[in-house]
């Protein structure tokens, strides 16, 4: 049985390509020595594929920020105001990945956008009526010649076609289809470059096929690929599919002549039964992606036999591959010298790891329907709320956290490396939360916040707090460019050992009379942000935390805490790519999974959600079925078209659309954010509307932080007058 690698990671199993491109950012090193260490990584990746007898190792899946853009460079999709800078091609890729300020000029970093149903984000090419799309660039061939030359035979990879011109943004007049000839003689070009290079297979991407597909569609599919294919000779063709099945085209795509067809068994829940029903042609190759690319636990090699056993009864030719492209796991646990042998011992023989607690068990069975609902009804403990907590009119808030200073991590660094003790670290971070509770009293918010100086991250903090997680040093998986992430694994059932926020919030509360807001993640976000387990369901998975959770809540509300947020940053992350799929295999769990964690509170009490981004206009019926009593989202970078759509579906839930964006130094000034409250104003009733920032401030300098607010502040003071 021969096998296959769809990618491979590239940033290196000690980050050395995000090292490595930072300093060159720097300019600490010059563009030689960035190209040689890239040299030396493409090199050792190979070369581990070809140790663990990998027989088709992809090459041209090294980046140096982004696959997506390495293609658009290839197709001489780069946008005027980057050629215009007239810096060398590796600084003027850096440019659109990055953006650049500097002697040649001053322009933004191109869009960048989740990629499909990871949390690997892409760069959004853009195509400007002007562009000739049209193949330039030899780094394909150049990686496979690289690879050759050391005695490894590769597949070169690429981004195909159809995919390429879904995910490009056309900012001018004339759309995508305006493009096609253009971009099939582009491919046409580089499969005639293969065949001159005598490479034997070329992989082509096209994850879209696993969208859902229009008649139309498959119309542009079928005439992109007949005029590609219809230029090949001797190379081979794989068209390979990834993060769910192709029902829509499969039957076209068994009659058009690729050699091979990558297809996903993992999340593709269709993709045996398209291969039952359809069949599969003897004459070409399935790549059969049994071995999950996303996930950390060994290969349950049972169900993975009796599939191929499927596909040899039938006479299938298989290869045995990964379900999509290795980027979206961490390398190897050989750098991981902290995680004791038990746990070692799960990971090495996973499938046999006693996972189950008897008492998470017997609570979930427990749930009932009446634990997913909280009484009374919305509409009725608005009213009381507002009378409980005392608040003005369009009441004033932050999202959570205030600036991580220098000292704030150094004090939590100390406290892990036990270079000081545990009276030490908190005496350290009940100061910061004085003069942070002292600082919105000042200011003049009305909802305070403690500051959030404890948390490293905001799943991280929950994870280690909890039962059930466990954490790696080095497991680092790339996020987008130079940035990684290094997920917590749940490897049991989870449950709330202790407290975990109550003592800070306590005392955040006791220094003032103001509503102390107690700041929670949410379970959605937890299992989003974690390599979640196999051996039992997301929805059995993100129910544990819930209930995790709704400890936490009900403790804190025992305690005096009067407003309660529970943060679902990553609520849309894991949204189904295929609409039809959306409340049936997901939204129907992650809801109501939120809704569990905050049923049992008293109607008086007030939960806050936030959510980093505005785009979900879509879901937004799902989202005010959350049922929390307000909510504050990422709005000041948007358009304010979900304003539109939240008077449309009668949004219930109050909202705060963030009225200035955290992600840059730059203080609004009072005016523009009157402004921005008027235009809100217009949309949402009077009575529903908070005032707040976009996200959490962790990441701004103290002095930016201080103005911004108070102008916020006097903003609200202003409208409060006005309205
Ligand atoms: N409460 C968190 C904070 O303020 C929320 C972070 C987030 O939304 N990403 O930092
Ligand atoms: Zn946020």
């Amino acid at each position: 049985m021969q096998t296959s690698v769809i990618g491979f990671p590239r940033i290196g199993t000690l980050r050395e390509l995000k090292f490595a491109s930072e300093k060159y950012f720097r300019k600490e090193i010059e563009a030689e020595e960035l190209q040689q260490i890239a040299e030396t990584l493409r090199k050792t990746h190979w070369s581990i594929q070809k140790e663990a007898g990998i027989d088709y190792i992809s090459s041209n899946d090294f980046s140096f920020y982004d696959m997506t853009l390495d293609t658009a460079v290839l197709l001489n999709i780069i946008p005027k105001r980057y050629k215009e800078l007239e810096l060398s091609g590796l600084d003027t890729y850096f440019a659109m990945a990055r953006g650049y300020q500097g002697a040649s000029g001053d322009v933004k970093a191109l869009a960048m956008k989740k990629w499909f149903n990871t949390n690997y984000h892409y760069i959004v090419p853009e195509v400007e009526d002007d562009t000739v799309i049209q193949l330039s660039g030899n780094k394909l061939v150049d990686e496979y010649a690289e690879a050759k030359a050391l005695g490894i035979e590769t597949k070169p990879v690429v981004i195909g076609a159809y995919t390429m011109l879904r995910l490009c943004r056309f900012t001018g007049k004339k759309p995508a289809l305006d493009y096609v000839e253009d971009i099939i003689s582009a491919y046409q070009n580089l499969v005639k470059k293969c065949e001159e290079n005598q490479i034997a297979w070329v992989q082509f991407d096209e994850p879209a096929l696993v969208w859902d597909m229009e008649e139309s569609d498959i119309a542009l599919f079928h005439k992109i690929y007949d005029g590609i294919l219809s230029c090949k000779k001797h190379s081979h063709i794989l068209l390979q599919t990834y993060f769910g099945d192709v029902r829509d085209i499969y039957q076209d795509l068994i009659q058009m002549p690729f050699d091979g067809i990558g297809l996903d068994f993992i999340e593709g829940k269709e993709t045996l039964n398209l291969v039952n029903t359809y069949g599969f042609p003897q004459d070409k190759q399935l790549f059969a992606g049994l071995v999950n690319g996303k996930n950390i636990w060994k290969n349950c090699f049972d169900k993975t036999l009796k599939v191929l056993q499927t596909l040899n009864d039938k006479k299938i030719k298989a290869v045995l591959s990964t379900s999509c492209s290795l980027l979206h796991v961490p390398y190897t646990l050989k750098h991981e010298h902290k995680i004791s042998q038990e746990y070692l011992a799960y990971f090495a023989f996973a499938e046999e790891r006693d996972c189950k607690n008897a008492d998470v068990k017997k609570r979930l069975s427990e749930v009932t329907e009446n634990d997913y609902v909280r009484l009374p009804e919305r509409s009725t403990r608005q009213k009381l709320q507002k009378k409980v907590l005392g608040l003005p009119e369009f009441p004033t808030t932050t999202i959570g956290s205030f600036p991580q200073t220098k000292d704030v991590k150094a004090n939590r660094q100390a406290y892990r490396k036990g270079e000081i003790s545990e009276q030490e670290y908190i005496d350290f971070n009940r100061k910061k939360i004085a003069e942070c509770v002292a600082l919105q009293e000042e200011i003049g918010l009305d909802v305070l916040v403690h500051g959030e100086y404890e948390r490293n991250d905001m799943v991280e903090y929950f994870g280690e707090a909890l039962g059930g997680f466990l954490f790696t040093e080095k497991a680092w998986v790339q996020s987008y460019g130079t940035r990684c992430v290094k997920p917590p694994v749940i490897w049991r059932d989870v449950y709330r050992k202790n407290p975990i926020t109550v003592a800070w919030s306590v005392y955040a509360q006791s220094l003032t009379k103001k509503p102390m807001k107690g700041m929670l993640t949410g379970p959605v976000t937890i299992l989003n942000w974690s390599f979640p387990r196999e051996d039992i369901s997301v929805r059995e998975s993100i129910a544990q935390i819930a209930l995790a959770i709704r400890d936490e809540v009900l403790d804190l509300e025992a305690n005096g805490i009067q407003v309660i947020q529970i943060d679902e940053a990553a609520l849309r992350e894991k949204l189904p790519l295929r609409k039809s799929d959306w409340y049936t295999e997901y939204l129907d769990f992650a809801i109501s999974a939120f809704r569990l964690t905050h049923s049992g509170v008293k109607p008086e009490t007030q939960i806050h959600t936030h959510m980093c981004y505005s785009e979900f206009t879509d879901i937004i019926a799902a989202i005010d079925d959350m049922d929390a009593d307000v909510i504050t989202f990422e709005a000041s970078r948007s358009d304010l078209q979900i304003l539109d759509s939240l008077r449309e579906n009668h949004f219930e839930t109050e909202v705060g659309p963030g009225v200035y964006d955290i992600h840059s130094p730059r203080v609004p000034s009072v005016e523009e954010i009157v402004n921005a409250l008027h235009i809100m104003l217009t949309k949402i009733e009077k009575d529903k509307l908070w005032v707040n920032p976009d996200c959490g401030l962790k990441t701004r300098g103290t002095k930016e932080t201080e103005a911004s607010l108070r102008n916020m502040v006097e903003a609200a003071k202003e409208i409060r007058k006005q309205a």
